[in-house]
């Protein structure tokens, strides 16, 4: 079978600041909406690759744009969730999706096992082979790191407007994520969730159980809402907030 992605084509993953020594570790699943070649834009007009189902708009700037403030290790994955999400289990019916919310997506219809396991060693294999590298590097090196899973969600999914303007998710270790909720619930005027509209679970997400709770370490998986970090001014406000509350929150949970 050839290769899925092409020699002039991204390689599956790209890691920000790969030398850093800084104790975060950011992570950005949906940071891109690239569709290889090799899948003809999965039956899909451009229009819809270009909306949320096709990535998590503003989350790669932000992730960036932290990085660079936090001195954090960070990772984007350069294609879309639409290929395979690179935050559900492979194999499981959301991995690589058929509809996604009114969505159909063709080239995803009946695809065999065989080009299912290829997206998978192509491109969620590598993304995830890459954060364990540097977590295990990390590790051996008695390192403290504190994780942060980077999202952004849609303002208006089925039809309903969330009114939220960000949320912190979490499964069973609620410290980092509790702590940060807090400081963020005392700036003014901001609408904070807390595990809504989405929440981890061992079976919805990858990143988080597999990276983080196996290893024990202090994560928050944060979402942002998309109309507010689609744009430069949105996402430079995002980065100095998250900038200055993260080292806040990570001293609230003795970090
Ligand atoms: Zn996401």
């Amino acid at each position: 079978m050839p290769s899925l992605l092409a020699c002039d084509e991204p390689k599956p993953f790209h890691v920000i600041q790969p030398a850093s020594v800084g104790r975060w570790v950011i992570t950005c699943d949906h940071a891109s909406n690239r569709i290889p070649r090799a899948l003809g834009r999965l039956g899909l007009p451009d229009a819809e690759i270009a909306r949320h189902i096709g990535w998590d708009i503003g989350a790669a700037a932000v992730t960036q744009g932290l990085a660079a403030r936090l001195n954090a290790w960070a990772i984007l994955q350069n294609y879309s969730r639409l290929v395979i999400d690179c935050n559900r289990h492979p194999g499981t019916p959301t991995s690589i999706p058929v509809r996604s919310e009114n969505t159909d997506i063709p080239g995803n219809v009946g695809i065999s096992p065989e080009h299912a396991a290829q997206r998978r060693t192509e491109i969620f294999d590598p993304y995830h082979a890459a954060i364990a590298a540097e977590l295990d590097t990390r590790a051996r090196a008695g390192r403290a790191t504190l994780f942060v899973a980077l999202h952004s969600f849609t303002p208006v999914y089925d039809g309903a407007a969330r009114a939220m303007h960000a949320a912190v998710l979490y499964n069973r270790d609620v410290r980092l994520a509790r702590a940060l909720f807090h400081r963020l619930a005392a700036e003014p005027g901001l609408i904070v969730a807390d595990n809504e509209p989405y929440r981890v679970t061992d079976e919805s997400d990858y990143g988080v159980p597999v990276h983080c709770e196996r290893r024990g370490l202090p994560y928050v998986e944060f979402e942002i809402r998309q109309d507010l970090i689609a744009q430069a001014e949105g996402q430079a406000a995002w980065i100095d907030r998250l900038a200055s509350l993260l080292p806040l929150a990570a001293c609230d949970i003795g970090f």
